[in-house]
């Protein structure tokens, strides 16, 4: 069952994915040479509180942290610790959550620690945000979610091959329905898989569809191990990879991006797309 908001709840939504931009402004600012994950993770606890939201990662089927910090070939869920120390020259993704009011935030951004990156990393991650912003955009009254799945993956494979040789959608994870709960369904592929069948999957989407789009893109494999912590997901091929994500909201309006501090306006202006007003102003 696909749960569909009223306007009211979207505005809770609106106001939990603000928390989520500011966990981002704070923790992106802060990610710099010599910061461990868990200093990240401290910063965006005291961004939670002082905005008097709770966290949704932390106790999250057992998750230490407030946020999840996966670095270089860490594709996702990396638990902020003392010994991760960020280096000059490392990626990181920082997905970030809160709740506030019983409504979910949920979001992602990639961040270059120091300088000096490889060109190719940079397309790596504009490649993987741009792709969620197409993904965004295909969120339509009346449009099936296969077609936001098969945005995000048109956008990766129109664009020229890394000298990695392709770039690799993982696909053990994706984008999901959110909240009540940080996770509902449905499930959204970052591809368009013809063997599976869609079913419960494709729902049409119809005002008041809230899903999180988070394509996980790396310089190499789509496949993907969990460690033994149960928790931190790799790359198998030791590829770097990227992450980004954002949670949107279709209204009578249209889209209106739930943890963007703009709502989303100017990018989906770029595209074309007129975005829905912010019930918060
Ligand atoms: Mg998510």
């Amino acid at each position: 069952m696909v749960e569909i908001k009223t306007p009211e709840q979207i505005a809770k939504m609106r106001a939990a994915g603000l928390v989520v931009a500011a966990m981002h402004e704070a923790c992106a600012e802060a990610a710099q040479p010599g910061v461990s994950t868990k200093e990240l993770d401290e910063i965006a606890a005291k961004v939670l509180a002082d905005h008097g939201a709770k966290p949704n990662f932390l106790g999250y089927g057992g998750f230490p942290g407030n946020i999840c910090t996966s670095v270089n070939d860490v594709v996702v869920h990396g638990i902020p610790d003392r010994e991760t120390v960020l280096r000059n020259g490392d990626m990181i993704s920082i997905d970030a959550g809160a709740i506030v009011d019983g409504w979910h935030g949920d979001a992602a951004i990639t961040v270059f620690v120091g300088s000096g990156h490889a060109p190719e990393l940079l397309e790596l991650s504009r490649v993987t945000e741009e792709s969620m912003w197409a993904g965004i955009a295909a969120v339509r009254k009346g449009a099936r979610l296969v077609e936001v799945s098969k945005a995000i993956e048109g956008y990766i494979r129109r664009q020229p091959r890394p000298a990695s040789g392709r770039y690799g959608i993982v696909e053990d994870y994706g984008g999901h329905g959110i909240g009540s709960e940080m996770h509902m369904d449905p499930h959204l592929l970052n591809y368009v898989d013809p063997r599976r069948r869609l079913g419960r999957n494709n729902p049409k989407l119809v005002p008041g569809f809230c899903i999180a789009i988070e394509p996980m893109v790396s310089l190499g494999t789509p496949k993907t191990h969990v460690l033994e912590d149960e928790w931190t997901v790799k790359t198998d091929d030791g590829s770097w990879s990227s992450h980004w994500e954002h949670s949107v909201a279709l209204t009578e309006q249209g889209p209106l991006v739930l943890t963007a501090p703009d709502g989303g306006k100017a990018k989906l202006a770029e595209l074309g797309v007129e975005t829905a007003p912010d019930p918060l102003g």
